[in-house]
């Protein structure tokens, strides 16, 4: 077989799967390329946000990734788009030739146009979108207490996580347990009752993937938890100081976390369809450029009922992985096989030993559920060293009902106060 440069774009759970299949063989060489230097393990984001987690514990350095992969390199940079072509992908201006290219450049938060979503909403997709959430609510809780204002204290306490998916719920959930047991601890000062969480959602339920049972004992969960919900509600506006709903409603809030959506990060070079993803063939390849292969939360394909392959890690997994397969099959003369979906099963945690489970026809939640999701998501976290970290810092709030990481890396500033504030009067 002829030396052939295989270039896989990102490094999420397509980009390692992919190099995994593909290491194994001497007549490749390939190429991970990333606008980061490291492998981010987005399903426990929320926690880095809610100061459970360090951002560190949940982000893999690639290049020790790829120490045990010896035809495999990395390079650093931001790609701009595909020369289908001439075989090219463009990175920071410079032309990387493929022979084959497999792209899993993943998703962004879609903010759908509303006003002051991207502006004034936090997103939570990457490292930097949960520091910055993190920081966001620390300062307002520091604000809140220093604030005599009794509207502009309210608003600083209230926080607004705005979409009922899994990303919604465990956000809010983590929130919930926050209020309950680290600001009721660490703030005296403040009055409890002040602090609301609302979890704001369009349709009428939460969880729309999960059955109806597990979405109502979820929701049952978050109620306790004094997790206020507003089901039914859509959000027109996000404001500096203020969400604005279509019912008329305007919650005055600081704090927009916005998990409503996202839209496919689909390279220029490429024609994207529905949700800004790349369609292809059961084998991954787009139909017109069999040499590139789209795979994961960018690719769109449609499998049961006229929908797409959900957008989750095992998804990205499994298509990073035949992905690779499928080009060593061409390379050795052999038939592509279609992709087939693996369905792992669905699972969200709600707050301290609460999740939800369904794997099959089982369905799973409280302590059990709580038990399978952590070790689901130890198993599936790159490096040992994150692995026992992780642990550790879960084994420590349970047993001290504490969260570990509270420190302030940024503090945020907030807009003046909501009531005008009277001029001194000039005698
Ligand atoms: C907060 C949150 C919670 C989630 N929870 C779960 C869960 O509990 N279970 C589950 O199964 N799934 C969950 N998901 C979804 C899951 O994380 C995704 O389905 C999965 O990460 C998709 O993998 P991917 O490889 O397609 O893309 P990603 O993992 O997003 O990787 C894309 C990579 O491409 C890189 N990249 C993007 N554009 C460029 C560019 N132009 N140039 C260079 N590099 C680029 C990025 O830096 C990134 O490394 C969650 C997602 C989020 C955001």
């Amino acid at each position: 077989m002829a030396n052939k440069h295989v270039v896989v774009l990102g490094a999420g759970f397509v980009g390692l799967h992919a190099v995994r299949e593909l290491a194994r063989e001497p007549g490749v060489q390939v190429t991970l390329v990333d606008r980061n230097n490291y492998h981010l393990f987005q399903p426990l984001l929320y926690q880095v946000a809610t100061a459970g987690l360090e951002a560190p514990q949940i982000a893999f350095p690639v290049r020790a990734f790829l120490r045990r992969h010896k035809n495999a390199r990395f390079l650093l940079g931001s790609a701009e788009g595909v020369d289908p072509q001439a075989k090219i992908l463009w990175v920071e201006g410079r032309p990387v030739a493929y022979d084959y290219l497999i792209v899993g450049t993943g998703t962004r938060t879609n903010d759908f146009g509303l006003p002051g979503v991207a502006r004034y909403g936090y997103g939570l997709k990457d490292l930097d979108d949960a520091m910055k959430i993190r920081d966001r609510i620390l300062s307002a809780c520091e604000e809140a207490v220093r604030t005599p204002d009794p509207a502009r204290r309210k608003a600083l306490l209230t926080f607004v996580v705005v979409g009922g998916g899994p990303t919604g719920v465990e956000l809010a959930g983590a929130l919930g347990e926050v209020r309950r047991h680290v600001v009721s601890r660490d703030y005296p000062d403040l009055d409890l009752s002040e602090l609301r969480v609302i979890l704001v959602e369009n349709s009428h339920r939460l969880l729309e993937t999960f059955a109806p049972s597990s979405a109502q004992y979820a929701q049952r969960f978050l109620e306790k938890l004094g997790v206020e919900l507003m089901l039914g509600e859509r959000v027109v506006e996000v404001s500096p100081d203020a969400v604005r709903l279509q019912s008329g409603l305007t919650l005055p809030s600081f704090t927009v976390v916005w998990s409503a959506g996202v839209t496919g990060q689909a390279l220029p070079g490429l024609t994207a369809t529905k949700g800004n993803r790349i369609a292809t063939t059961p084998e991954l390849y787009v139909p017109d450029h069999p040499s590139i292969y789209v795979a994961g939360d960018l690719n769109y394909l449609e499998y049961r009922d006229g929908r797409p392959h959900p957008q989750v890690a095992p998804t990205a997994m499994q298509q990073g992985a035949l992905a690779a397969r499928n080009i060593l099959r061409e390379l050795y003369g052999q038939e592509k096989r279609p992709f087939q979906y693996k369905e792992k099963g669905n699972m969200a945690t709600l707050g301290r030993s609460h999740a939800i489970a369904e794997i099959g026809n089982l369905k799973m939640r409280g302590f059990l559920a709580w038990g399978a999701w952590l070790a689901v998501h130890l198993y599936y976290l790159i490096g040992f060293r994150n692995r026992m970290m992780v642990l550790s810092n879960w084994a420590y709030s349970y047993f001290t009902y504490d969260y570990a990481v509270r420190i302030m890396h940024n503090r945020h500033s907030f807009p003046a106060p909501l009531e005008p504030v009277e001029e001194p009067v000039q005698l």
